[in-house]
Formats: structure tokens, sequence, C-alpha cells
């Protein structure tokens, strides 16, 4: 039996966040349904669409899984998707239940905090949804004013208690090292209100420029509206996030991945999926699959996803097939992010290469850790991962 993951993108927002440079829209609320209706229409007939856009999705997978595919985690991103109804949120996890055999171990939906209202989150719950990815981002109101954020730190006192008692007790909590305002102190402040709210998951994401966001074109051309020269240096950043690992740590979080920390038993088993390279059907408009051999990806564009799927037609605008350089790539870059590292000498055998040396080297300079076959960055070198990881695929 195969297993596999969804991923269901909204991409829709109430509004811009000076960082964000994702393909996310702010739309009247009449536009929800139609997409909503398009999403569970591309689930439902999603073998034809694949099929139709050179996917061999179920060929593929029903070959390696020799009879059905189980979708076990359910991934609700965007975007703000809990801007939508929740009978819409509940349409699209029927229309998976009537595609596929389910048998569901995680489903998470991410969430504003001031989107979060109790008849949401009881809905919510009895759509399925056991997670709540919870875009907490800061404590610091004067730090989520400056981000153009909606929600503050009130907002998410509020919230916690709501979904906790609708019933959903798994709650992932993202926090950004690096915005706009944010001190060695605020960070504090931040970590230490997080861990007192104690969320089962935690996701710390370092604070990236973009030029597609206005932030980003701001650290560009000059400006003040959007408080690029109060943002952190790459130093402090590199701090913030030695703070985080060592405040989380001793509040009992485990690291598994560069960015993210669980309570034990509560890693995210859909983002793992990704890591590890396992197979995942995304829906919605820009939504990434993968099947082992081939990776595709919808059109961003959310009025373009309605039409094509609703005459029938696929939305997927590019289809790839993964090269075997490209999988090696992936392996190295994917599984050096997690904490627990890679099977070396599988990886050799695998792809007929020998990383030896490259290793030896490596791990003389202090970069990586070798622990019997396992290879693992090196505990204090997690902040430049990135140069680490360029350096082995060299
Ligand atoms: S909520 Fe997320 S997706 Fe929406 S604008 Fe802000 S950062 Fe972008």
């Amino acid at each position: 039996m195969g297993k596999a993951g969804v991923y269901i993108q909204v991409p829709f927002c109430q509004t811009k966040c000076t960082y964000c440079n994702f393909h996310t829209n702010i739309v009247s609320v009449g536009r929800f349904a139609p997409y909503a209706e398009a999403v569970c229409r591309e689930i439902c007939e999603h073998a034809a669409l694949l099929r139709a856009a050179g996917v061999e999705w179920s060929e593929a997978q029903e070959r390696a899984a020799s009879e059905i595919v189980v979708v076990d985690t359910v991934y609700i991103g965007g975007g703000t998707p809990s801007l939508l109804e929740p009978a819409l949120l509940a349409d699209m996890l029927r229309a998976l239940r009537e595609t596929f055999a389910c048998a569901w171990e995680e489903v998470t939906l991410e969430a504003d905090p001031e989107t979060i209202e109790a008849e949401k989150a009881v809905q919510w719950a009895a759509a399925g949804i056991q997670r709540i990815s919870l875009g907490t981002q800061s404590f610091v109101d004067e730090e989520l004013k400056a981000a153009g954020r909606l929600h503050r730190r009130e907002d998410i006192y509020r919230a916690v208690p709501i979904l906790r008692d609708a019933g959903i007790c798994n709650i992932s909590f993202d926090l950004i090292a690096g915005l706009p305002k944010q001190t060695r102190e605020s960070w504090g402040t931040s970590l230490d209100e997080l861990v007192a709210l104690s969320p089962e998951h935690v996701s710390v994401y370092m604070m990236e420029i973009d030029e597609g966001s206005r932030l980003g074109l701001e650290v560009l051309q000059g400006g003040t509206r959007y408080s690029a020269r109060d943002l952190p240096s790459e130093d402090e950043m590199a701090e913030f996030y030695e703070t985080a690992q060592a405040i989380l740590k001793a509040a009992g979080y485990e690291q598994y991945e560069i960015s993210n920390w669980a309570k034990p038993g509560h890693a995210s088993r859909h983002n793992l999926k990704y890591w590890r390279r396992e197979a995942y059907l995304g829906f919605g408009a820009g939504a990434h699959s993968f099947s082992g051999t081939q990776r595709w990806a919808n059109t961003h564009d959310a009025a373009a996803y309605v039409a094509a799927i609703s005459a029938g037609r696929s939305a997927a605008e590019s289809v790839e097939r993964v090269t075997r350089e490209q999988a090696l790539e992936e392996e190295l870059f994917l599984g050096l992010r997690q904490l627990g590292g890679i099977d070396l000498p599988r990886i050799q055998r695998e792809y007929s290469v020998n990383l030896e040396e490259k290793v030896g080297r490596l791990a003389s300079a202090g970069m990586i850790e070798r622990e019997g076959e396992l290879v693992r960055l090196a505990a204090g070198k997690l902040s430049i991962s990135n140069e680490v990881i360029v350096e082995l695929l060299r």
C-alpha cells in the first residue's frame, strides 16, 4: 500500500504583508466559493487531469503500491485558508475522502490569529482538521505592525484557548527572526511568550528579503515606509536563531529540521514527506506535486486556475521528470536540513557516487559531523546550512 500527502493551496489573504513575495491575492469573498468548487473538482477528476497533463501519477504510484494510494496527511496552506467559510474547507476534505482511500494521521490548516473564532474552530474540528499552523510571527505589536500583519499579540492569546476548547490540540506557531524593529530583547520576549503558551510545534524562519516584496524593494531603492532601515543585521539574525535553539531546547522541544522544533511525537508528518522526498499531490492555484519521478505545479493565477478546471482542463503548467543528478541534489539538500542527517552509504549506493572525500574535508573543517553511517550538519553550523550544502554539492 502506498502512502501520499495532499497539499491544498488557498491563495487569498486579507492584506499583503510587507515582506511577502508569495502569489497571493486580495479578493472579494465572492471568489472563495468558485475557487473551493474548482479545488473539489480537481481532486475528484485528478486521475484524468494528470493523465492529460502528461503526469504519470496513478501509473507510477499504483505500480509502486501494487494496489491503492492511501492519503495519510493533508495540509491546507496559503495564503490564509482560515478566511474561507468552514463549509468550503469541509467540502474539500469531503472530496478527498470520496476520491482517495484515506487514513488521516495529520490534517493541518494554516490560520492567522485574527481569523480564529469559536464557531469556526468547532466546524474545522468537525470537518476533520486536527492541527492548526498559526501564523504568529512575533508577540511584539510594533513588529507585527511594521510587517503589515493584521493580528496583534492579544489575538494570539485569544486564539489558543478557542482552538483547544474546540478539541484542536495540536498547534504549531511560526516565528520570524529578522523582522523590522526586532531587537535582541524583543526576540527574547517573543520566544518567552511562545514557550509560555506551550504549542506542540514551532517553526522559526529566517527573514528572507526578496525584491518581489515591498520591503525588499525598499531595501534596494531606499525609503522609510516599510522600516527597511530597522531590519536586524545578518549577524543579529544568526544570533536570534541560536537563541531560539537554546530556549526551545530548554523548554523540551526537539529540533528535527533547520526551521522546525516539536514536542516529542509532534514532528509534522506532512512536512517530513517533503524533506524525505515522499509522494504528495497538490491541488489549487500554484500547488506543487511530486510523484517520486516527476514534479509539477499548477498555474499561480487563481482566475486562470478556476477557468481551466471549470472547463475540464488541467491547470498544470510545468511537468518535469526529475533527473538522477537532481534527485541526488535533493537527497543531500533536503537530507541535511534534517537533524537526523543523511545515510551516506545508501546515497552513495543508490546514485553510484563517492562523496567520501568531500564529506571528510567538510568534517575536518567542522562543518559536518559523522556518526557511524549518518552524516549531519554540525550543531553550530545550522544557521549557515546553505553554504555547507553548496560546498557538498560543488
Ligand atoms: S499572510 Fe502570509 S501569504 Fe498572506 S500576505 Fe502575509 S505572508 Fe503573504
